[in-house]
């Protein structure tokens, strides 16, 4: 499974996207500003998009590719995400003043096909099973895990302290966990109401993981990214910690 990090940031700036994961060509996990560095082959080869959550970040790209390929494309894309986000994309950017309705469009073959999930879902798309997992986050929000039989990784979502995800890793055992740690631990505060991981939140919750996997942080503030991942390597030595850099392609 080749996994392509096209946006890995909590910020914009030079350099840096918004969370934009791209899984063997075909398939999105969250739609922020790095859908901008597909070309536009690329961007008619993706069948699936799995939507996190609503916020900004997480879904800009959407409707801008959208409007990029609307000529081109041939085959409906199938977007997933909670009811919630479901609505949300439907009441807030897909309403004719944001942006428009592509629900609809075009009238008798729609450009998206728009699907909602729950926690605990299976999705069989492409070959791969994708699971939705719980996170906690300000607004409805969801990780995903997904697999292709042979490997598999786990990514949080945007996330704050979430025990409920743990034992859910430990019965799948992915080789790899991408997990938000936005803040340092100077702005605990500010984390926890924002629904972000610190270093030392993720210390705590990384005591509740039995398996070994690979760990990289996503989603750092700009210019936060050298000292979050020192305090990470400073609390967490036994572990194998990295960050994830914009372009990484990720073979598993
Ligand atoms: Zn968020
Ligand atoms: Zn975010």
């Amino acid at each position: 499974m080749k996994l392509e990090i096209l946006g890995c940031s909590g910020g914009i700036g030079h350099g840096l996207k918004t969370t934009t994961f791209l899984v063997d060509d075909s398939l999105l996990v969250d739609a922020g500003t790095g859908v901008e560095l597909l070309k536009m082959d690329q961007m008619l080869a993706i069948k699936d998009v799995v939507i996190t959550h609503a916020h900004l970040d997480h879904i800009i790209g959407l409707p801008l590719m959208l409007a990029t390929i609307y000529d081109q494309h041939k085959t409906p894309i199938n977007i997933y995400a909670l009811p919630d986000v479901v609505e949300a994309l439907k009441t807030h950017i897909f309403n004719w003043t944001i942006w428009p309705d592509y629900t609809c469009l075009p009238e008798n073959k729609p450009i998206i096909n728009l699907h909602s999930v729950n926690v605990g879902d299976q999705l069989s798309l492409q070959g791969k099973t994708i699971e939705v997992m719980p996170a906690e986050h300000p607004s409805p929000t969801v990780g995903y895990l997904v697999s292709d039989g042979a490997a598999s990784f786990a990514f949080s979502g945007d996330t704050g302290i979430n025990d409920a995800l743990w034992p859910i890793l430990n019965t799948r055992k992915p080789d790899l966990l991408i997990i938000d740690v936005s803040f340092t631990d100077e702005v605990d505060e500010l984390a926890r109401l924002s629904g972000h991981l610190t270093p030392s939140h993720l210390a705590s919750q990384l005591e509740l993981l039995s398996h070994p996997a690979r760990v990289m942080i996503t989603h750092l503030k700009p210019g936060f990214e050298d000292t979050i991942m020192q305090q990470c390597r400073q609390i967490l030595p036994s572990w194998q910690i990295d960050r994830l850099h914009h372009g990484d392609i990720i073979n598993l």
